[in-house]
């Protein structure tokens, strides 16, 4: 008998539980657009009341959530600050140029976190033949960067200066609740500075689908048309919020889990001449290596790891991502690693 793949190549490959598809199966549901699905309302009011927000609006994807929040905050013609290795600008589409008809104005850095020193030296100066600087996009934690997270004083910092010089803070909190792990601190506590914040249900969380725009009554009251403009107006959508709820009141609590199988995988990959990583800078779920050491490509790697039933995604030619979640337990990542180390060791032999 085969044993069955262990996918690392995201988090959102997560399935749902027994409990979500129960909670699914029994969601009290309305006509989500006349504003009437009792799930929906109530995924809506938790959200706001967990990130300490007045309200909070369900969206169908993340890349969704960033979008209405750019368009909701921003003019055509206007800039946004962001990240090199970004989400919101390598894998939106270029939906804030192509919709929302602003500029990325990219910062490059080692780990994912911008500063207030590097942002600032990004902000167009104020002449009315520039191009005008409306907002900033922080990711945390930064996927691209390995699930790095924000130091609580970065953050705050960026979100006080940004607001003196007048510009809007937008938080891609994708996987905020990892970070919150990490600190040991609460999401209201790490996103308090933030004029919107968009995160994942469907990512570490586990629900199937989903994810939420969080922000004062007046920000949700903006991206609520801009939402059904975009096509993301559902209609009995509380069959779906309903497993939101579920992972919104129960992923939080482990994914300390998934931080310390994620660090595991590391410690053991580390060791590996045909490696390399420092497991110190793995703060969450995600491991990112370069298997160019050993002598290997990223896709060739990947192959050979496909081969032995463990599945990554390349990040660059040289290097490899792997993700931890609920549905890969700890003897899960111990197979991977072990699959790992048989193909790092006969690519150097
Ligand atoms: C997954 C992710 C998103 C949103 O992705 P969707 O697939 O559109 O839900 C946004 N930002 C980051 C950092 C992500 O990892």
């Amino acid at each position: 008998m085969s044993e069955p793949v262990v996918d690392l190549r995201s988090d959102t490959v997560t399935r749902p539980t027994p409990e979500m598809r129960r909670a699914m199966a029994e969601a009290e549901v309305g006509d989500d657009v006349f504003l009437e699905d009792p799930t929906v309302n109530r995924l809506q009011e938790r959200a706001a009341e967990i990130f300490g927000r007045e309200a909070g609006l369900f969206v169908p994807s993340g890349t969704m959530g960033n979008l209405a929040s750019i368009l909701a905050q921003t003019r055509p013609g206007q800039e946004v600050v962001c990240e090199a290795a970004g989400h919101v600008y390598n894998y939106e589409m270029a939906s804030m140029s192509a919709i929302a008809g602003v500029l990325p104005r990219v910062i490059e850095t080692e780990d994912g976190i911008l500063d207030w020193e590097r942002i600032e030296s990004a902000i167009r100066p104020p002449v009315y033949y520039r191009a005008q600087t409306a907002m900033v996009a922080v990711e945390n934690t930064h996927n691209m960067a390995g699930g790095t997270v924000y130091p609580v004083e970065v953050a705050d910092d960026i979100c006080d200066r940004a607001h003196a010089r007048g510009l809007r803070v937008h938080l891609d909190g994708a996987r905020i609740f990892n970070a919150a792990a990490a600190l040991g601190r609460d999401v209201a506590e790490i996103t308090r500075g933030f004029d919107s914040v968009q995160f994942c249900l469907s990512k570490g969380l586990g629900a199937p689908v989903g994810s939420l725009i969080v922000g004062s009554r007046d920000l949700v009251d903006r991206c609520r048309p801009i939402r059904k403009m975009l096509g993301g107006g559902m209609r009995q959508a509380g069959v779906v919020a309903a497993a939101g709820l579920v992972a919104l009141e129960t992923g939080p609590g482990r994914l300390a889990e998934d931080h310390a199988n994620a660090r595991f995988l590391a410690e053991r990959l580390a060791a590996l001449p045909g490696v390399g990583l420092d497991p110190e800078s793995v703060q969450t779920n995600i491991v990112i290596y370069d298997v160019s050491p050993g002598g290997l490509d990223a896709e060739t790697f990947l192959e050979e790891a496909r081969r032995r039933g463990v599945l990554g995604v390349p990040v660059d030619r040289r290097r490899v991502r792997m993700v931890t979640h609920r549905d890969a337990p700890r003897a899960a990542v111990e197979r991977a690693a072990s699959a790992v180390e048989e193909v790092v060791r006969e690519a150097v032999r």
